[in-house]
C-alpha cells in the first residue's frame, strides 16, 4: 500500500480523490466525505438496449463515481472495488428484488488484464455488495480494450468475444439472468452478451450497470 501511495505521489493518509486527510484507514483510500458523494442518480432515461428486457444504472460516469471506477480499473486499487460494492448494495438489491433473476453474473475482464490488474473488478464489486453470483461468462479471445476502437466498429469487435463456461452452459436454458457490468457506453458489450445468452435458451436477460457515460 505504501508503494502505491508513493507512486501516486500521495502520503499514506491522503484521500486518493480529494487529497484530504483520511481519519481512519479501514478501507484506506478514499475519505468518508468523497464516499458519501457516491449516490444513485435519478432519473435515467432508460432507452431500449437491444434485446435486454430491463436494466438499471446506479449513477452517471462522472465526478467521484467516475474517479473511483478509474482508480479501480486503471490503478488496480482492489479495496475500493469492495467499498464501492458495499455502497451500491442497496440499489442493486432493489433491482434483484424486482427482476428476480435465477442467476446473477458479471462481465469478466480479459485474462491479460486480470493478470496485470490482479483481480476481476466486477467480481470484487459483487463480493462487496454481498450478493450471491455465478461466474458464468468468459472472454473467448484477446482483443484490444474497447476504448481503442472507433465507436461504430465496436459492435464488430465484441461479437464472439464472449462465451459461457462449458460446465455451466446447460444452466442457462429457461433461466432469467442478470448481468452486472461497470460502465454502459455504447451498449455493444451488453447487447452481445444478451444475444449470446438468449441463443443458449435464456428466458430473459437483465443488466445492472454501475455507471452510464453521457
Ligand atoms: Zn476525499
Amino acid at each position: 500500500m505504501g508503494r502505491l501511495f508513493s507512486l501516486l505521489g500521495l502520503s499514506e493518509d491522503s484521500c486518493l480523490i480529494c487529497g484530504g486527510e483520511i481519519a481512519h484507514l479501514e478501507q484506506g483510500y478514499v475519505c468518508e466525505g468523497c464516499l458519501m458523494e457516491i449516490k444513485p442518480y435519478h432519473p435515467f432515461n432508460y432507452e431500449k438496449l437491444g434485446l435486454i428486457s430491463r436494466y438499471r444504472v446506479y449513477g452517471r460516469y462522472e465526478s467521484t463515481l467516475a474517479e473511483v471506477i478509474r482508480l479501480i480499473k486503471f490503478r488496480s486499487v482492489k479495496p475500493l472495488a469492495y467499498t464501492l460494492g458495499e455502497r451500491i448494495s442497496g440499489h442493486l438489491g432493489d433491482f434483484l428484488e424486482e427482476a428476480k433473476p435465477d442467476i446473477l453474473t458479471y462481465v469478466p475482464v480479459h485474462s491479460w488484464r486480470l493478470w496485470s490488474r490482479g483481480f476481476d473488478h466486477n467480481r470484487v464489486l459483487l463480493e462487496g455488495a454481498g450478493v450471491k453470483y455465478d461466474s458464468l461468462l468468459l472472454r473467448r479471445k484477446h482483443s484490444k480494450p474497447l476504448a481503442y476502437y472507433e465507436r461504430e466498429k465496436r459492435f464488430v469487435t465484441v461479437k464472439d468475444a464472449f462465451g459461457v463456461r462449458k460446465e455451466l452452459a446447460d444452466r442457462v436454458e429457461g433461466k432469467k439472468i442478470l448481468v452486472f457490468d461497470d460502465v454502459l457506453t455504447t451498449g455493444a458489450t451488453s447487447t452481445t452478451i444478451c444475444e449470446l445468452l438468449l441463443s443458449l435458451g435464456a428466458e430473459d436477460v437483465f443488466f445492472y450497470f454501475l455507471a452510464k457515460e453521457g
